[in-house]
């Protein structure tokens, strides 16, 4: 194990974490304060991997050391230091862990920032895990002084000035384990004060599992709060629990105390947080599930306690059925574990629920943040389907922007006759309620959802049916609807539209899969919907999105018979006076039909053809 050689050995940073090192010294200087907080993180983190070390009977170094953190301060030399008897570091460790950027979203955090998109802000750095290195927003030279566990290990002392270079040297360390230490640069000298760095430690690290002592004293509350009674626990301690498990700034939405006994026993405190992420399918930005056995840290990213459409939620879980040395395998095939899951969720559902039922404002907040992920356990967990189906809102043609409905409500309004659930996908509102398609259920009192959420286009049409009436797109060209007696397809006049509709079909030839008289339309002259495989306007984008080589299926041009241009067109034609004039309409009419639906892939056609016919009008 021993280096021959026991002299000073210099090394050189990574490109990348040149840069890094340069940002932290000179930009990030809003929260100096959270490098206290890194630390700290780190040193549980070695605190962690030791007593699982101990747990898995390897030999360690010192088995009998208390577990714990101390920390330094002189404020008169301005000094700190923060000392674990954790795991501590190999030489290998030290040039590999410390000495490069280990995460991609580090990387993507030095980018971001040098980018200039993201705000510097010291939150960052915790979210990004840079970790370590923000002990350089307070010192210029940082010191490590560390010795592994595993027995044979030597100790080594590691020193850094900060951007260029690092050194590394072998010295003689006689327990296990890891001290930081440094001088406080002028700007950073209250980390040295008692006061401070105690305020510190009860802002951002009061739950942490180890005591942490400054001269000798316990400064954290090490206690496992979801292991007392629910009405024993503050909402003030919850939400400082909550703060320091999920790094939120806004206090949590809602929570969940469970005392969980009988087959299977455990004890959860489970969070739901008020806003999503930036990035809500981002697998790195989900806030996670801690999972304990008999108060011993396990994982802290625990997938199985809970289904993917859950992952909004964060807390701690903590279950005497497990043995205290699993693995991250065990866990993945443990029964135990299911069962919680199973649990968590009946009870997550209830809760949402109850706060459908008697907040609905809370609720509201909650659907707006997380109920596309809600749409996705519609379809994936076929146990609580019917559940989750009560749970989902849906704007629609009798909300406002911005309000929602259920499919219950939606139910509730449908008329006598009405057997299905309309609805109309697309980007935005706006764009929905501009559609030509919505008229005939305009006039007839039907409602419609309007759909705008992105993952509707997959979601709705997998959800199929509620309450056994189907999910209709109202796009769709089998729709089976009544036509209205209001707007007969024929007109009062004794017009033929026959002709017209035959030779609409042969000017646009393969553009279209049929050209069709409407039932739908009310006031507009022509829609498009889709063709008899066909799918909505919307998915038909979503696939073209995602599949380059995808053309599209073709539409069903439907037209307005009782409309005047209709008409008008059908006697033009039958005259023979004009066919120019008439041709130039008919691609007008289509174009104008792909406009409305966000589809038209040659609006310069369209604007000179528009134009040609407005100079004829004008003349
Ligand atoms: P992160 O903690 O996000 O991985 P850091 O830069 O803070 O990033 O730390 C890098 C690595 O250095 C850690 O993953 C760990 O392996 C090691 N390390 C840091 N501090 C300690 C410590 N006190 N004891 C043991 N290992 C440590």
């Amino acid at each position: 194990m021993t280096d021959s050689t026991p002299t000073l050995h210099e090394y050189e940073y990574k490109a990348e974490m040149k840069q890094l090192l340069h940002l932290i010294i000179h930009s990030l200087y809003t929260h100096p304060e959270v490098f206290l907080r890194e630390l700290i993180s780190n040193a549980s983190d070695a605190l962690n991997k030791v007593r699982f070390l101990q747990l898995s009977d390897s030999a360690v170094l010192e088995p009998d050391a208390p577990l714990r953190i101390a920390i330094d301060i002189d404020k008169e030399a301005h000094t700190f230091s923060i000392t674990d008897s954790g795991i501590g570091m190999t030489k290998d460790d030290l040039i590999d862990r410390i000495g490069t950027v280990a995460s991609s979203g580090t990387l993507e955090f030095v980018s971001s920032i040098k980018a200039g998109n993201a705000p510097l802000d010291g939150d960052l750095i915790g979210r990004f895990g840079v970790g370590f290195y923000s002990a350089f927003m307070v010192a210029d030279e940082v010191t490590i002084e560390t010795r592994h566990a595993d027995p044979g290990s030597q100790g080594y002392r590691w020193k850094s000035v900060g951007e260029g270079r690092f050194t590394i040297e072998e010295i003689d360390l006689e327990h296990r384990g890891t001290r930081i230490s440094f001088t406080l640069k002028e700007d950073a000298k209250e980390f040295s004060e008692d006061w401070r760095v105690r305020g510190i430690i009860k802002k951002y690290s009061n739950f942490v599992d180890f005591p942490i002592l400054i001269a000798e004293e316990q400064v954290n509350t090490v206690t496992a709060l979801w292991h007392r009674a629910s009405d024993a626990v503050t909402e003030e301690e919850r939400n400082e629990f909550y703060t320091f498990l999920s790094n939120d700034p806004d206090p949590p939405l809602g929570h969940l105390h469970l005392h969980i006994e009988g087959r299977y026993n455990f004890n959860a405190l489970l969070f739901i947080p008020r806003t999503a992420p930036p990035r809500l399918y981002d697998l790195a930005e989900r806030r996670s599930l801690h999972l304990y056995a008999s108060k011993v840290f396990i994982q802290d990213d625990c997938r199985e306690l809970a289904p993917e459409y859950l992952s909004f939620i964060t807390g701690v879980i903590d279950s005497e059925d497990l043995p205290l040395n699993v693995s991250r395998e065990v866990t993945q095939a443990s029964p135990v574990l299911a069962k919680i899951n199973e649990v968590v969720t009946s009870r997550v559902l209830g809760l949402l629920d109850e706060w459908s039922k008697s907040e609905p404002e809370k609720y509201a907040t909650f659907f707006s943040a997380f109920g596309s992920l809600l749409k996705m356990g519609a379809t994936s967990d076929f146990t609580n389907r019917e559940r989750i189906l009560e749970l989902l809102r849906f704007e629609t043609t009798k909300t406002e922007a911005g309000t929602r409905a259920s499919f219950r409500d939606y139910v509730s309004r449908m008329q006598a006759e009405q057997k299905d659930i309309y609805y109309l996908v697309g980007e935005h509102r706006d764009l929905l309620e501009r559609s030509p398609n919505l008229e005939y259920f305009r006039k007839n009192d039907l409602e419609v959802l309007l759909l705008s959420d992105p993952v509707d286009v997959f979601s709705i049409p997998a959800i199929f049916e509620f309450d056994s009436k189907r999910l209709v797109s109202i796009e769709k060209a089998d729709l089976n609807i009544p036509a209205d007696a209001e707007t007969p397809a024929a007109g009062a006049d004794d017009t033929d539209t026959a002709p017209l509709l035959a030779f609409i079909k042969e000017q646009l030839g393969d553009a279209v899969e049929d050209v069709v008289a409407s039932k739908r339309l009310v006031d507009s002259a022509a829609t498009l919907v889709a063709g008899k495989k066909g799918m909505d306007a919307q998915m038909e984008r979503v696939m073209k999105l995602m599949d380059k080589e995808y053309s599209g299926s073709k539409r069903i041009l439907e037209l307005n018979l009782a409309h005047p241009l209709i008409r008008n067109l059908a006697r033009l034609h039958a005259s023979g006076a004009d066919e120019a004039l008439v041709k130039d309409c008919v691609q007008q009419i289509y174009q104008g039909a792909s406009l409305i639906e966000n589809t038209l892939d040659a609006p310069a056609d369209f604007v000179r053809r528009m134009t040609e016919i407005m100079e004829r009008a004008t003349r």
